[in-house]
């Protein structure tokens, strides 16, 4: 259902992508790992219009993101979830309205909806944390905030859902809890994902298979297993 290719992106002189390829079918956990700075996020970036790309294509649904007026780019993402970097919540936001806030700016998904405390309530019930309702985000852990902005995330019930490092920072306890969720989730909601991430526990876990960016390429491909394998040092780096 995302299907990249060639896809190079630039910044000024500074080649970030060149010629990456990714394909993402339906149901799975794509996991991509590659160095700090090696554009995973950037990637990530351009399959939601956020980032614009020199060349290549990427294809949601069969459509190339590049051609996507605003509407129907708005529309595409509602269909994506992305969970940010860092998963930053809104400071003077409470609970309640971090999650509203991707409702209101999409209503059309919601339809005529006056009331958004059944949605929200989901959304929260689904990672745990009915109860955080009214709280405001400094009154949460940062494994709170991490399950909080993951139900941001739910909230318009996307197909397709994007990590990007949603353990990183988190102790291994709560990393295990995020990854429980995450797999409860593909469950619940019936999602394919991309997930970016360094944490070979994460990758583990939640692989049916993985992509390992380098030099701005899809430098190996395969199962979690297979790659942990190889004799490749530049492969091998990754699973120390
Ligand atoms: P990390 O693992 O640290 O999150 P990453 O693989 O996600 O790294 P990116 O954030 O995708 O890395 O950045 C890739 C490269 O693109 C870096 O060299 C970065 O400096 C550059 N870059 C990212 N965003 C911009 C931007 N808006 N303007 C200019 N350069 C950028
Ligand atoms: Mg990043």
């Amino acid at each position: 259902i995302i299907k990249i290719e060639k896809l190079h992106k630039q910044f000024g002189t500074n080649v970030v992508l060149n010629g990456f390829d990714l394909e993402l079918h339906k149901g799975e956990n794509l996991v991509v790992m590659g160095k700090s700075g090696s554009g995973k996020s950037v990637m990530i970036k351009c399959i939601i219009g956020l980032e614009d790309y020199q060349g290549g294509s990427i294809k949601v649904a069969d459509k190339e993101i590049s051609e996507l007026d605003r509407k129907e780019l708005d529309e595409l993402r509602t269909d994506i979830g992305f969970l940010f970097q860092g998963s930053a919540l809104y400071d003077s936001m409470s609970v309640r309205e971090n999650l509203e806030f991707p409702l209101r700016r999409h209503p059309k998904k919601i339809g005529k909806l006056d009331d958004t405390t059944p949605l929200v309530l989901e959304a929260l019930e689904s990672v745990g944390l009915a109860h955080a309702i009214d709280l405001m985000p400094n009154e949460l852990s940062g494994g709170m905030k991490r399950r909080i902005a993951l139900a941001r995330t739910l909230i318009l019930k996307p197909t397709i859902i994007l990590y990007d490092e949603p353990t990183t920072g988190l102790d291994p306890i709560t990393s295990k809890e995020i990854i429980l969720l995450m797999q409860s989730i593909q469950q619940k909601y019936n999602t394919s994902s991309i997930i970016i991430t360094h944490d070979v526990d994460c990758a583990k876990a939640i692989a049916n298979r993985m992509i390992l960016l380098i030099d701005g390429k899809n430098y190996a491909e395969g199962t979690f297993e297979s790659l942990q394998a190889a004799t490749d040092p530049k492969i091998k780096a990754f699973f120390k």
